[in-house]
């Protein structure tokens, strides 16, 4: 494994490695198995990795939640070291790396930036579109490796890659989970203990909600979801949608259940301080 902070050395570097296939995982560290289950898929499909590992400002809508997002870069690449060849890349660069001009760009995500996450993280997948079409042109991956954990993220991604005209492939990859069910994510280790008991409800919610798919209507659904929650005492769902996992359409009970398309119930949840996301597959 290279480790490097440099945008010419990484063009080198993945230039003189001639590699067959490049593909690329973005993150923004403190790792755990969630984000190491997308570096093995990455390493077992092509034959050289760059795991990016940036905290990327453009993307917090809220700076409190910039300012505590754990910052772990030597356990992450000693644990990169475990799972990475002697040739694989980790970029690592600092804000003038990536930013050496502000970066006004605007990207127009239509629909899939208006729900969800888009409304209560307004700049959010915008700040996501500036830093992975950065990635994607400093790396030119075959593959790029996104975990289903950020399921609206995935769709997000899929859109800018048709908007660059890049041929990329994105490679979705499932959610981990805590043994408790918990959705593994870099926030989890900042929830205060007595919230972190209750916070696997989040998941046997919404593995109970995916049950009543077909048999009752949405608003119900939804309705069990959110007084579910709310008996933990700590928990606050924010949104639970059901949606397509192409254009994010939400259905409601003036809408059919089309059966040729996939759907996912998406959660967002206020636990304490922390903001968490989880998804289940509904059909
Ligand atoms: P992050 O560091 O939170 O930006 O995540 C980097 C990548 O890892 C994203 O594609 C996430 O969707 C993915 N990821 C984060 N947590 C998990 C998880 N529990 N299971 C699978 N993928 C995950």
């Amino acid at each position: 494994m290279v480790l490097t902070n440099n945008v010419n050395e990484l063009r080198l570097l993945i230039k003189k490695s001639s590699a067959g296939n490049v593909g690329l995982v973005p993150t923004m560290g403190a790792l755990h198995a969630g984000h190491l289950s997308l570096v093995k898929r990455a390493v077992e499909s092509t034959s050289l990795v760059v795991v990016s590992v940036y905290v990327n400002p453009t993307q917090f809508n809220d700076k409190s939640d910039f300012s505590r997002y754990p910052r772990t870069i030597e356990a992450d690449v000693a644990l990169l070291q475990s799972v990475l060849r002697s040739n694989d890349i980790v970029f690592a660069p600092t804000d003038a790396e990536m930013y050496p001009e502000p970066d006004t760009r605007q990207f127009s995500f239509g629909n899939l930036e208006k729900v969800m996450e888009g409304p209560l993280r307004p700049g959010h997948f915008n700040g996501v579109g500036q830093v992975v079409s950065k990635l994607f042109k400093f790396v030119e991956p075959d593959k790029a490796f996104f975990g289903l954990k950020d399921f609206q993220q995935v769709a997000v991604i899929k859109n800018l890659v048709k908007q660059m005209g890049v041929d990329i492939e994105i490679v979705p990859c499932p959610i981990i989970r805590e043994p408790d069910g918990l959705a593994m994510s870099s926030r989890n280790q900042l929830l205060e203990p007595k919230i972190r008991e209750v916070a696997p409800a989040i998941y046997q919610t919404i593995l109970k909600a995916a049950t009543m798919f077909g048999k009752e209507e949405p608003e119900e659904i939804k309705k069990y979801v959110f007084s579910s929650l709310e008996a933990t005492g700590l928990l606050v769902a924010e949104y639970f949608e059901i949606v397509d996992d192409v254009d994010l359409e939400v259905l409601n009970s003036n809408k059919q259940i089309d059966s040729s398309n996939k759907y996912y119930g998406c959660i967002a949840v206020q636990a304490g301080k922390i903001r968490l996301i989880d998804n289940i597959a509904m059909n």
